[in-house]
């Protein structure tokens, strides 16, 4: 396969909005970017959002999947070559750059910068997973917001949810608007938005510590039918544990306002991977944008790549 043999400029882990918009600007910029994806397909979470996606002001319309099908035909506009079904394994430094490692016995790819792009995935509770499947409650109990929620038949089920961001809110008025007898949250806080929050009826949230037993499927002592669970997200990235990168509190990678480029130089970290901004579709694509042109900053002006680039070329280079 060429992938294997060529040389690139940057290697983009994560096939999602982030990582495509900083292949397809790479590849646009006249570099040579590879893209390495570990599902099957193009899209990363858009895939598995069933719905419209009423937030990109540009694309009107578009469900999530239409919205994934976009991004693989500008990578295949923009003629960036891709590695599917190919998830990284591990990431070293070499005297090239970086080598990254997918499955055994292949050869590992290298590039002289590399492009974070590997998003998140929900967070659960692995003691509620375990007694999930050892109580055989797997379809029972349901973990962040997507497809697998559309495809449950909530009809006359009572449901609780756990957690007290938009996902809760939103799926517990899914979850009624789909015929659900009942729809408690569970929530040690609320941080939703109000919009949600007012459509559902104070009873029905119960705020503070709550005790969960899968196996009799019960919260607080009630029974329920189905439990869904949304305690946010966490970000993909232990692939890269051998570069020890900075990260936030809450475990999302900490990178450069301007650059988006990690503690480690010349190892950038775009979209729900570092969490730079409001996570969504958008500003996934922005990271990538900025990546993409701190990158062709280093590479045009010839900068060390193991040195922080400075503000001023970054500036320079914008237009
Ligand atoms: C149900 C749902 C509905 C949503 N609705 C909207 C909406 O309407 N509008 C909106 O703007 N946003 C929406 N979002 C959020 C939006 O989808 C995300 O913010 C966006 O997809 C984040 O892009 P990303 O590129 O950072 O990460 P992701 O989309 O998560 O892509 C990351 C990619 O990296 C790949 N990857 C991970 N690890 C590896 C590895 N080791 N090797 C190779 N590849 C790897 C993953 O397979 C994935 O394809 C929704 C999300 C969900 C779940």
């Amino acid at each position: 396969m060429q992938a294997e043999t060529q040389e690139f400029d940057a290697i983009i882990v994560g096939g999602g909005p982030a990582g495509v918009s900083c292949a397809v600007w790479l590849a646009r910029l006249g570099l040579a970017p590879l893209l390495v994806e570990a599902g099957a397909q193009i899209g990363g979470l858009c895939r598995s959002n069933p719905f419209y996606d009423e937030w990109n002001a540009t694309l009107p319309g578009m469900t999530g999947p239409q919205v994934a099908d976009n991004l693989a035909l500008s990578l295949e506009q923009a003629a960036v070559p891709v590695l599917l079904s190919c998830p990284v394994k591990q990431i070293q430094r070499c005297p090239q750059g970086f080598a990254v490692t997918r499955g055994s016995g292949a050869t590992p790819l290298v590039a002289r910068y590399l492009v974070l792009a590997s998003g998140v995935k929900a967070c659960s509770l692995p003691e509620l997973d375990r007694a999930a499947r050892s109580s055989g409650h797997a379809d029972r109990v349901l973990t962040g917001p997507g497809e697998h929620i559309v495809a449950h038949d909530f009809r006359d089920k009572r449901v609780a949810i756990l957690g007290g961001g938009d996902n809760a809110f939103e799926n517990a008025l899914y979850a009624l608007g789909k015929g659900a007898s009942a729809a408690h949250i569970y929530a040690r806080h609320v941080r939703a938005q109000q919009q949600f929050v007012r459509q559902v009826s104070p009873a029905n949230i119960a705020i503070g510590p709550y005790k969960v037993d899968v196996q009799a499927l019960r919260v607080n002592d009630r029974p329920y039918d189905v439990l869904l669970v949304f305690y946010g997200w966490e970000p993909c990235v232990d692939f890269a544990d051998n570069l020890a990168l900075d990260r936030s509190v809450r475990g999302f990678l900490d990178t450069h306002a301007l650059t988006a480029e990690t503690s480690c130089a010349g190892v950038y970290a775009i979209g729900e991977v570092a969490q730079r901004q409001h996570p969504c579709v958008v500003t996934a694509l922005a990271d990538g944008v900025t990546a993409a042109k701190a990158i062709q900053a280093r590479i045009e002006n010839q900068l060390d790549a193991d040195r922080p680039i400075e503000a001023a070329v970054i500036v320079d280079n914008w237009r």
